[in-house]
């Protein structure tokens, strides 16, 4: 009988998955596969962790949930203090999702030019290639596919340039296409400058483009143009952070301190719905000095059992010392997949950083080229890899053909060399299949 389950696919018919444990997921039929994605890029410290497993149990006992608005609990502080202290930053904002995450983000920008007297300041600029949520405010300002549903509804123009070295680099050198960026941002930043409240950026390009890493220095010029304007620098940070991409936040990689950060995946690592907006003291403290009060919050945001969870997460993070291990582990895995590249032309890029990975494929690797229409390459790719039990992350942003090899950071040289064999075997099929 057909279910009336609502997918993305409505004609999809998905493996329904039983089991989970370290980076291998089971399906009802007993198949094994190596989620090399870790979900969405989420599930930093690995499937089924006793810690994190007897944390959930043992809170449940407890109390589940309360409203935020009315309660605190000695736990909620704990994490929020730990966070804080993890990444530098003043407060920390719990909420439910990544989306959430984005959404509060622009929400303290707004109120921190009210409170400060510059209620003008309403705007945000984002790149042109980029995700930051599928909520109405995050789909304004992301470049991608799913934009369309969106039409302009906050004030957002994704009119930032897109850091793209393999293709948009046009053979410079590093340095020179990162100063290219600059004189395109400041044309942006100099159009909407009466009006901008903030810009809201991946510092390393998610699930529209896949592992896109900014040439060196232009996420720091971003940030002194934002200096120089007087407005907000926001990290999307949901897919970057907490480790994900070899250091506790992708910004730490090039010394910048935006203002605001919105995390989310790496926070609940897939136990649970939960995510963070990080606020630095130049915004919280503009609110403290002001009305003294947050609008805002969802009712599950911060609940006792997200909370346990997530603290027992981060507690795994740092005592297994993960973040240190994942960006090891990733130079393993890098060099692997850069071995596959040497004999697989359908492998045009390979690109990352820390264990944010991503091939991009192409049809002519000289030119670069696909001719498929938008969307088949990759996903014949990752078809062919799931068949052997392999799991990729697509692109969805439609602007390419590249999917995200980002295992959990718990993964061992074992577990890479599957993959790796895996993949050989999928992409050794694909190709063969191009030359039909
Ligand atoms: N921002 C970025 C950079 C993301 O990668 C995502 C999810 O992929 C989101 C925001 C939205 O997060 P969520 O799906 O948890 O709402």
């Amino acid at each position: 009988m057909k279910s009336s389950l609502i997918q993305n696919n409505l004609s999809a018919d998905l493996p329904a998955i039983e089991s989970a444990q370290g980076v291998w997921l089971t399906d009802t039929r007993g198949k094994r596969y190596l989620d090399a994605c870790s979900g969405a890029v989420v599930t930093t410290i690995g499937h089924g962790n006793p810690a994190v497993i007897a944390a959930m149990a043992e809170q449940a006992q407890h109390v589940t949930f309360t409203h935020r608005g009315a309660f605190t609990s000695v736990q909620t502080e704990q994490l929020a203090d730990r966070l804080a202290a993890l990444t530098g930053y003043a407060g920390v904002w719990f909420v439910s999702s990544g989306s959430e995450a984005v959404e509060a983000a622009l929400q303290f920008a707004l109120q921190y030019f009210r409170e400060i007297g510059q209620p003008e300041r309403q705007w945000f600029l984002s790149s042109s290639q980029s995700y930051h949520g599928n909520t109405l405010g995050g789909l304004s300002l992301s470049g991608h596919a799913r934009r369309s549903v969106a039409g302009e509804l906050a004030h957002a123009f994704h009119t930032l340039p897109t850091p793209y070295t393999y293709r948009d680099s046009a053979g410079l050198s590093e340095s020179d296409y990162a100063d290219a960026l600059l004189v395109l941002a400041r044309e942006q930043f100099v159009e909407h400058a009466h009006h901008l409240a903030g810009i809201v950026i991946e510092p390393v390009g998610g699930a529209t483009l896949s592992a896109t890493v900014p040439p060196a220095h232009y996420l720091v010029g971003l940030k002194s143009l934002c200096e120089e304007f007087g407005v907000l620098f926001i990290a999307d940070e949901v897919m970057t952070g907490l480790g994900r991409a070899g250091r506790m936040l992708a910004s730490d990689h090039w010394g910048i301190k935006p203002d605001l950060v919105a995390t989310g995946k790496g926070l609940g690592a897939g136990y649970t719905p939960i995510a963070a907006t990080l606020v630095s003291e130049r915004v919280i403290s503009a609110i403290e000095q002001g009305s003294g009060r947050i609008q805002g919050g969802h009712t599950y945001a911060g609940n006792p059992l997200s909370i346990a969870i997530a603290s027992a997460v981060i507690e795994v993070l740092v005592s297994e010392d993960l973040v240190a291990r994942g960006a090891r582990m990733a130079v393993y895995l890098r060099e692997q997949l850069e071995n596959l590249a040497a004999s697989h032309p359908v492998i045009g890029d390979v690109r990352g950083v820390g264990m944010l990975l991503a091939l991009e494929f192409v049809q002519n690797r000289e030119t670069r080229e696909v001719t498929l229409p938008q969307g088949q390459l990759g996903r014949r790719v990752a078809a062919a890899a799931l068949r052997h039990g392999v799991i990729i992350y697509v692109a969805t942003g439609g602007f390419n053909e590249a999917a995200a090899v980002s295992p959990p950071l718990t993964i061992s040289t074992e577990e890479i060399d599957y993959l790796v064999a895996g993949l050989d075997l999928a992409l050794s099929e694909v190709e063969s299949q191009l030359l039909d």
